[in-house]
Order: structure tokens, then sequence, then C-alpha cells
């Protein structure tokens, strides 16, 4: 047997997957770590718990699968973008890592964006200005803690700390580090205007390899506890995005991937590197001449959730007595509701929003409720309202790339018949789904093996992702959506200027219950 190793260091854990090298899983392990949220903007993780939990992954799955030395070709990595760790002259954490999800910088991402350069970087970076970036964090760490930030030899994300770790070398791919906010995607270097907005010079930043870069010589002392032999290679790899893109064979001009997981997010891949005139969508590399077109949203599964949890008690007891899964239950509730929900609108900002309208002081809300409606119209307004809002980041990216030929998805949502056959409704698109469950790591290992020789090309993906289950778009659930559609997207603009205000009393009246 031979086999490639894919690596996806997630928010909240480690996922690693054992494939042959016809794509065919061989091992999958999960591995998850705390994300300590102090106050509500805090979002970090310890970089030695992550490493602990991916060296028990490897070390599990190689062991497990019974892999003889010789038989593994390489390891290759994905990773969630814009952690930030700073590191001393030795190499050693001063902080643990800042997540994308921290948002203690928004006041200085907030003046960053309304001023010219604002604008200018985003051009350049191909980053919309926002508090989940490492630009916007050094910002906030070199006014707020300057003692801290002065201390600092070098600041770098998860993925480089944990290879450096590994093989004692610095180095960062240029996916990641398109995704910090410093890197220009017009020279594939680090900006310098970025840069000195920043506050920091390039010899405290990895230097940056392209995402095929190989990285050999792993120290002995991890080889043992990996139970690998120390001559593998390790591709360093991408950032988590663009890598589900190429992992559900969404890589051709016009295929849009489309994932609702936790988060949710909309991405097409274009051969050069483009940006929005009014900074709607991300432009992040992947590999030589791809480049990934997006947006990200905050609201996916996690607003179902919320649903199920707060609105939906009784029908969670219910599950738990039929010894079902309370989603399917409660999608079996929404499924005998019609399309459109009988005019029920819902906004599921309820975590801030970034793409179409990045706006972290959003919030939810149904609109149009009558009295003839209920709570299963609710749930169903709920999943509708998280793929309108999908559906107007695709408007955006639309005004960019041009229309989409066709949508793959992915993510948990995906376990839905009803919540797929409804983005397929919204989008008036066919939608693909293929089988193979971890996107993100698949495309690791993918890119693992274009790196190594072992494939040709990145498009000889299509022959791992396997079989697909198609849907196509229904003309009796389309026609109310065509209705409702532009009523959302007028609502979601008169609703704007008010989320400020209502954000403020929300905090207000947060920090006096905090005083009680
Ligand atoms: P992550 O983004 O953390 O990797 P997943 O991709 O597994 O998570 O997505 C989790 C989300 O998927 C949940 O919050 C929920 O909204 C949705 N989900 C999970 N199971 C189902 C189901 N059976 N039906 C509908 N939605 C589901």
């Amino acid at each position: 047997m031979e086999y490639m190793l894919g690596v996806d260091i997630g928010t909240t854990s480690v996922k690693t997957v054992l494939y042959d090298l016809d794509g065919k899983v061989q091992g999958y392990s999960n591995d998850g770590y705390d994300l300590y949220q102090d106050t509500p903007d805090m979002a970090e993780e310890d970089p030695e718990e992550i490493f602990s939990a991916m060296s028990e992954g490897i070390t599990e799955i190689l062991r497990k699968a019974n892999v003889k030395s010789g038989e593994l070709k390489g390891v290759s990595f994905s990773c969630a973008m814009h952690s930030l760790i700073l590191l001393d002259e030795d190499h050693k954490p001063l902080t643990r890592a800042i997540t994308w999800g921290d948002n203690r910088s928004v006041q200085y991402a907030d003046s960053l964006k309304a001023s010219p350069e604002g604008m200018e970087l985003y051009q350049k970076t191909g980053v919309p200005i926002h508090p989940m970036t490492p630009l916007s964090k050094m910002i906030w760490l070199r006014n707020d803690e300057p003692e801290l930030f002065n201390n600092a030899r070098y600041f770098v994300g998860i993925k480089e700390y944990i290879l450096y770790k590994l093989f004692g070398q610095l180095k960062e791919d240029y996916s990641i580090a398109n995704a910090t906010g410093l890197f220009n995607i017009y020279n594939l270097d680090w900006d310098d205007q970025a840069l000195e907005i920043a506050g920091v010079t390039r010899d405290q930043l990895p230097e940056l390899v392209d995402t095929t870069y190989q990285l050999h010589g792993l120290k002995e002392e991890y080889a043992k506890v990996f139970g690998m032999d120390s001559d593998v290679p390790f591709i360093i790899g991408a950032s988590d995005g663009p890598l589900a893109n190429l992992g559900v064979n969404a890589i051709k001009p016009g295929v849009v991937a489309v994932t609702i997981g936790t988060s949710g997010a909309v991405r097409v891949v274009t051969d050069k590197p483009r940006t929005d005139p009014k900074a709607r969508v991300f432009c992040y590399y992947l590999a030589k001449d791809m480049w990934v077109i997006g947006g990200p949203v905050n609201n996916g599964g996690v607003v179902f959730r919320w649903v199920r949890d707060e609105l939906c008690a009784p029908e969670k007891v219910t599950a738990e007595q039929l010894q079902v899964d309370p989603y399917d239950l409660l999608t079996d509730i929404a499924a005998k509701i019609p399309a459109g929900s009988d005019g029920l609108i819902f906004f599921p900002y309820l975590g801030g929003e970034r793409a179409p309208i990045w706006d972290a002081n959003a919030r939810g809300s149904f609109f149009g409720l009558s009295r003839t409606h209920t709570r299963a119209h609710m749930i169903r307004a709920t999943l509708e309202g998280i793929v309108y809002n999908l559906y107007t980041v695709m408007l955006a990216l639309e005004e960019v790339v041009g229309k989409p030929t066709s949508i793959q998805a992915n993510g948990g949502f995906a376990r839905s018949e009803l919540w797929r056959q409804m983005l397929t409704d919204i989008f008036e698109q066919d939608v693909s789904i293929p089988e193979s469950f971890e996107s993100t790591a698949l495309g690791a290992a993918t890119l693992g093996m274009y790196s190594l020789g072992l494939i040709d090309s990145l498009s000889e993906v299509s022959k791992f992702v396997g079989t697909t289950v198609a849907h196509h778009p229904n003309p009796a659930n389309f026609e109310a959506y065509r209705e409702l559609i532009p009523i959302y997207i007028r609502l979601s603009r008169s609703l704007q200027p008010e989320y400020k205000n209502i954000a403020e009393f929300q905090r207000r009246h947060d920090r006096k219950k905090d005083e009680l």
C-alpha cells in the first residue's frame, strides 16, 4: 500500500485523514481542543494543545492502519486562516493563537476600513479589512499591548509554528500569508505599506513559499512519536477555504463551492487575482494560476443549532425519546411548510456578519410574521434565511467573476435533503454534493500528491471526489423564492442603519447584567 496523509488544522479540532493513492479514505481521526473565550470578543487557542492533538491524530491513524516504513509518501496540510502567535527570539510563544473569531481589534479595524488606506490595502491584499486578520490584530496589540508587541521577535500563524517545531524552518505558504492582510496578491510578497501600518518588518515574518513547497528532515524525536520515517516529506499546503474548493472539485471557472458547516462560504476559482470595487469578497491564493474568490459568512449551521437549542426545546426532547437526530426531526417539520414559509423571512445575523454586509453589529430578525405562522414556519424560514444570505454573497461574487455554471456544496447541512434542495431552488442552479466528507483534508492530500509528482494536475481530484448526489431546481419552489428574494435584499439594506443602534443597546444591557 501507498498512502498520503491530509492534516486539516481547524478552529476546534484537527482532522487527520489517511488516503491511499486512489483517494480512498483508509483512516480518520478528529482530535479537539479548547477555544478560550474569557470575554465575548476573545477567541484563542493554545498552540501546544493543537500540536498535541495533531500529534495524537497522526500517531493513532498510522498505528491503526498499520502503515509500514516506506508506505507513507507524504503529509500535506490545510489550516484555518488568520491566526496570530507572537514568538520570542527562541521561537517560544508569547501569546496563545489568536484566531479569526477574535474581535478585540474591532476598533482599529473599523478606523482603518474607514480611511483611504483601507480600500487601497484591500485592493492590493484581496482581504477585506476586518478584526479577523493578523493585520488588524497587530495594530491592536501595538497600541493596546505595546510591551508584549515590542518583545515579539516573530509573528506567525499556527501552521508556521507547528512546522517550525517539526522542522526548525520558519516558512509560510502564499495562501495562509494571503489571509494575513499583509500580502500583496500581485507580486506574491509581503506588502510594504501593510507592513508599515501593522508595525512589523519582513525579518519578523516567515519566509514565503509556494503551497506545493516540501519540507524535508523531520526531527527524529517527532518521527519516532508519529511512527513514521524521518525522510517523509511534508507539503506545506494552503488555507482551508481554497483547499475546500479543490476537495470538492470546484476549481474550474464558473464552478462554485458553497459550504454550510458551522459557518459558511461561497467560493470560485479564477486564474488571476481579482478584487471587488465594493470590497465585499476576498481573493486567496490556492496554487499557481489558481485564486479563490469568495465570501465567508458567520451565520451558517450555527444558526440552525440556535433554533434547535433555543426555539425548539420540546422537539429536542421528542427527538431524544424517538432516538433520532434533533436536526432530522426539525427538517422533517420544516418540510411540511411550503417553499417561502408563507411569506416569513428570516435574517440570520445572530453573530454579526462578514460577507456580504461586513457588519459586526448586524443582528437577526424575522420579518412578515402573522398569526397564521407557526413554529414550523420559523424553522423553515431560518433554513431559508441562511441560504438567502449565501445567495446575496453569490450575487456580489457574480459582479466580480460572472454567473456560475454549477454548484458543488459541502458541510454539515448536506445531511438534510430538504436543505440541499432549498439551496438548489434559491440559487436556481444544479447542485451536486460530493460523497467525500472531509473536503478540506482531501484538498490538502491532493495538493500534496501533485507536489510529489504522484498526479500530473490538480484536476485529477475529480477521480478522488467519488460519486455525487445531484439536485435540480424545482419550479414549484423557485417561483416563491423569486418573489421573496428581492424583498429580502431591499429589507437587508433598510435594516442596516439600525444594527449599530441595537447592538450598542445590547452591549450596554449586557454590561448592566454583569454589574448586577
Ligand atoms: P463544522 O463547520 O464545525 O465542521 P459541520 O460541517 O459538521 O461542522 O456542520 C455542522 C452544522 O451542520 C450544524 O450546526 C447543523 O446546522 C448542520 N447539521 C448537522 N446535522 C444536520 C442534519 N442532520 N440536518 C441538517 N443540518 C445538519
